[in-house]
């Protein structure tokens, strides 16, 4: 971890001497990554279940003000950088990406209430400083990579929305206060019909439900809303109606980069576990390493992970720009291949020994290979990058 750490700072010095940064370097050392083997979390009766290590872990990030970061400051929080945001979604992703992930999907509903009326964020964002988590939910069983497809009727009857359909794979259910819903309000398919609303995780007639067990990210709890006749009030919609996806998209923009650096943090974790048992462990009289072909396939790992992490800063340099979009896309498609790929040749590189479950090389693994999923698969990458290379080509000759 100190190593991480120290390679951080070299992209960004001074970031050691931010006030919260010791204080949570101290909380993945000594709380998350000691936890990470066994933490689990099951949904019963609306609510994400956690063994007593999570409270703790909880109640320490509240201390440490990590929940402030996430929230401007005149709503409660306090002022954070993007690189100083990737680099805390770094070292979640080398003590706990399933961690890392119940942040992410936080700050997308946080994000989305960004662009909520003055009344919305005086409401909702000084709660979410405080640590009340929020979740966003796009996904369905038909509209899962094509966004644009989503049914969850809201139907306009006078001062409600009624909420009837259901989400699937929504990350934070049961645990968010708060949810950022994507939803059809015209009643037909199409981008223009879908609108976005703030859902509170008591609203009358929404069930939360578990899924069938995940491979891996086992603290992250993953599951369904269904709503059955759930009036929602027409003060929740966020923006206008029918602009719900233009908002949504612009939100996942931002979360890719952070999915990136879990992706990298992690990828650099494996890459750590692999290199030191590459050294202790010994055949025909030699350790690993002894191998060139061994070696090489180290140098490799190394360089690749840098070199994502070098598209993740080339994206963070141009947020905000209208190039954000393909390089937050191009870093998120990078990043996840490689950690996917560390991933799979450590647990080669580890023999038998890599094929069992409780390994932590294993969790490791099932971890890297959730991250092809969040906030869109490497082909929506890639079809974001070609569709906005098309538009540059077109409109302002920049390929
Ligand atoms: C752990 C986890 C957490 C998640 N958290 C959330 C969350 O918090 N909120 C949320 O809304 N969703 C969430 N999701 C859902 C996730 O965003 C979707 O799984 C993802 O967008 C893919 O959708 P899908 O699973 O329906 O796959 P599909 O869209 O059915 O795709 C299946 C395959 O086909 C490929 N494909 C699809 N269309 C094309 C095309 N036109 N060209 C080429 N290839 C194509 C895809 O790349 C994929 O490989 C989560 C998923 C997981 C696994």
């Amino acid at each position: 971890m100190d190593n991480l750490v120290n390679i951080l700072d070299s992209f960004h010095p001074g970031w050691r001497e931010r006030r919260y940064v010791d204080n949570f370097i101290a909380i993945l050392k000594d709380l998350i990554i000691p936890t990470y083997s066994f933490l689990e979390t099951r949904i019963e009766n609306n609510r994400a279940v956690f063994p007593k290590e999570w409270d703790q872990i909880i109640s320490a990030l509240k201390e440490a003000h990590f929940f402030k970061l996430f929230v401007p400051p005149e709503y409660g929080g306090e002022k954070t950088s993007e690189q100083e945001i990737y680099f805390m979604m770094e070292l979640l992703g080398y003590a706990s990406p399933g961690l890392g992930i119940i942040f992410v999907s936080h700050g997308r509903a946080i994000d989305i209430m960004l662009s909520g009326t003055g009344q919305q964020k005086e409401e909702y964002l000084p709660k979410m400083a405080e640590g009340d988590f929020g979740a966003i939910a796009i996904t369905e069983e038909k509209a899962g990579s094509d966004a644009s497809a989503v049914g969850l009727r809201a139907e306009r009857l006078g001062y409600h929305y009624l909420f009837n359909g259901q989400k699937i794979f929504i990350s934070n259910s049961g645990l968010a206060i708060i949810y950022a819903i994507l939803a059809n309000t015209k009643g037909i398919q199409g981008p223009r019909s879908l609108s976005v609303f703030i859902v509170e995780n008591n609203l009358p007639g929404l069930t939360i439900k578990g899924l069938p067990e995940k491979d891996g990210l086992k603290i992250l709890p993953t599951g369904q809303l269904i709503f059955r006749d759930s009036p929602v009030p027409t003060k929740n919609l966020v923006g206008n109606e029918g602009m719900g996806l233009i908002l949504t998209l612009d939100v996942i923009d931002r979360g890719r980069i952070h999915i990136a650096g879990i992706c990298c943090g992690l990828a650099y974790r494996i890459f750590r576990e692999i290199y030191h048992f590459a050294h202790q462990r010994r055949q025909f009289d030699h350790p690993l390493t002894s191998s060139q072909d061994i070696s090489f396939q180290i140098s490799d790992m190394f360089t690749r992970i840098n070199a994502a992490r070098g598209l993740c800063l080339h994206a963070l340099r141009q947020f905000s720009t209208p190039y954000y979009r393909v390089s937050s896309s191009q870093a998120k498609l990078f990043a996840s291949q490689v950690v996917m790929d560390v991933a799979a040749k450590a647990q080669i590189l580890m023999g038998g020994k890599g094929y069992f479950r409780n390994e932590l090389i294993n969790q490791l693994s099932a971890d890297a290979r959730g991250m092809e999923y969040l906030e869109g698969t490497s082909n929506i990458q890639k079809m974001i990058i070609s569709r906005e290379l098309f538009r540059m080509y077109h409109k302002e000759k920049m390929v």
